[in-house]
């Protein structure tokens, strides 16, 4: 009968009405079993004030879920649905604890509690005000709630995590409020399974009434800064086109009045491509996708995912390896997956999944289209950690673990990137201002790499790939150029690069010319005999500036 009325809120309290409620009851009763009958009763009955259901009532009075409730709080709930009034304070509250021990003493005669129990159940004070409602991810239950209505869901999260997360996302927030930085995303997802095990949409609960804190971040379109750049390293090994250590120059650069610069604004003449890739160097990687093909990458780009990514190669331009496409954490977590899982040969999913109940049958991804030699040349270069163009002190973090982590920051320090991956976890983090205005000092280093490695520091597991020597082979290549070694050249080093029959040319910078006798000038057949000729080496890169630590 009370779940009938519970059904019918506002109906008369008449005698007709009445006899209507017991033909329906007795219709639940035929098919329905008490279990069922009882199970509808706790989720709708109400508990005093707005709260509805038997596990709201559990968190919002304890704190806890209805599973963990004690005796003396589990008999409280149990007599509130029928005087719900009382449980606000003053005079109310004695009758409730009447009500509450009435029913213990019930459950002492009936055997169900012993003496003590029974005691030590009484003792137990009521609750004090009502607690907020936990609200640990609000913007991933919006997402569900869009997309299918009132839940209840069963999500993927891991609630340990996703609390450090929030606990982590609140302190950086204090921080860079101070900044007018008002917004934050983090996505942690798990490489073994696809699914996502934190979900942090925005800095809601941080500060009472801040601007853009409703929106979530985790979908929400933004300009890429660098963070395709490695995207492109990867695609263009797979090519052949470039080795690690093959050099990329590194000068003044204009381009149909495209004139990009480096982050120092310096130019180091050439470096090799893991260094531009380590160092994210803005005019060698814009040179890298000319030489490339903006089309080219494009494809690439949304075979990764990049749904965002969709106007043709002549609306981007070259700066699309600059920032000027749009990304969301989501897509760049989920393509940066995307090579991890196929790497550590992990079943490669289409999409994230966060409803646990609803994406058992999840579609097997695309074809990654880049190889896992070439994913797992890319993680290694993003693992260096020294990156000379954005030195911060936090540095000393990456001590113990490997990473690999790209940062990005977009024009007008609008938002600040950075995204890691290791064996087991991607961890992908955004900051800015959901309204989109820059705040100066905002980059991805100094902004979203430091929450980055907090939540790195929170996940357990420190695995680092396997390398896929069944993919890639070792190579000779030029000491000085990192281009394949040719017989002139003096000193090499052996790599390992991509299993493709498709390699960089040889070394172009050592080669044989002809000297006068002297060794003094170099000389051709029209100006010198053939008897009087000397071959000699040259060495055509001698103004290559050398740095310290590279390979
Ligand atoms: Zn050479």
């Amino acid at each position: 009968m009370q779940v009938i009325r519970l059904s019918r809120p506002g109906a008369p309290r008449t005698l007709p009405e009445k006899v209507y409620e017991m033909i329906l009851a007795t219709r639940l009763e035929m098919r329905c079993t008490k279990r069922k009958i009882l199970l509808l009763y706790a989720s709708n009955a109400p508990f005093g004030g707005n709260v509805v259901g038997l596990e709201a009532a559990a968190w919002r009075y304890f704190g806890r879920s209805a599973d963990d409730l004690s005796w003396g709080e589990s008999a409280m709930l149990a007599v509130l649905p029928n005087a719900p009034g009382l449980i606000h304070p003053g005079r109310a509250r004695e009758r409730l604890l009447e009500k509450r021990n009435a029913l213990l003493d019930k459950l002492e005669a009936k055997g169900v509690l012993d003496p003590t129990e029974c005691m030590l159940a009484k003792d137990e004070p009521l609750p004090d005000k009502p607690l907020a409602m936990p609200d640990a991810a609000y913007h991933l239950l919006e997402r569900c709630r869009a997309e299918s209505g009132d839940g209840p869901y069963e999500l993927t999260l891991d609630a340990t995590l996703q609390t450090r997360v929030n606990a982590i996302a609140k302190r950086y927030f204090d921080m860079y409020h101070t900044n007018l930085v008002d917004n934050m995303g983090i996505l942690v997802a798990d490489v073994h399974t696809g699914e996502i095990r934190a979900y942090y949409g925005n800095t809601r609960g941080c500060a009472s009434r801040l601007r853009g804190a409703d929106v979530d971040m985790i979908p929400a379109a933004r300009s890429s800064g660098s963070t395709l750049k490695p995207l492109l390293y990867g695609a263009m090994l797979d090519a052949g086109e470039i080795l690690p250590t093959s050099l990329v120059k590194d000068t003044p650069y204009n381009y149909n009045n495209f004139s990009p610069h480096n982050y120092g604004r310096t130019f180091d003449g050439a470096v090799p491509a893991h260094e531009v890739i380590e160092r994210s160097l803005n005019v060698p990687s814009v040179r890298m996708l000319e030489q490339f093909g903006a089309e080219r990458f494009l494809q690439i780009l949304q075979k990764l995912g990049f749904t965002t990514i969709d106007k043709d190669a002549d609306h981007y331009g070259l700066s699309l390896i600059l920032g000027g496409a749009e990304i969301s954490l989501q897509t760049l977590a989920r393509a940066y997956y995307y090579l991890a899982a196929e790497l550590a040969g992990d079943p490669v999913y289409e999409e994230f999944a966060y409803r646990a109940d609803a994406h058992r049958d999840r579609l097997p991804a695309r074809r990654i289209p880049i190889s896992r030699a070439a994913a797992y040349l890319t993680f290694d270069a993003l693992s260096n950690a020294n990156r000379p163009e954005e030195e911060a002190s936090w540095m000393d973090f990456a001590t113990g673990r490997k990473i690999a982590w790209k940062t990005g920051t977009s024009w007008g320090n609008r938002d600040a990137w950075s995204v890691g991956v290791t064996r087991d976890w991607v961890v992908a983090v955004w900051v800015g201002n959901s309204d989109g205005e820059g705040r100066s000092g905002v980059t991805g280093v100094s902004y979203a790499s430091p929450v980055m490695f907090d939540v790195f520091s929170a996940l357990p597991g420190a695995a680092w790939f396997a390398r896929p020597t069944d993919e890639m082979t070792q190579i000779e290549v030029c000491h000085e150029s990192g281009f394949p070694a040719s017989d002139l050249c003096p000193q090499r080093d052996t790599i390992w690069v991509p299993d493709i029959e498709e390699q960089p040319d040889m070394c172009r910078y050592h080669r044989l010319v002809h000297l006068d006798a002297a060794g003094r000038y170099q000389v051709n057949s029209s100006c010198c005999p053939p008897e009087e000729r000397k071959c000699a080496p040259k060495c055509a890169s001698s103004s290559r500036p050398r740095r310290s630590g590279t390979t």
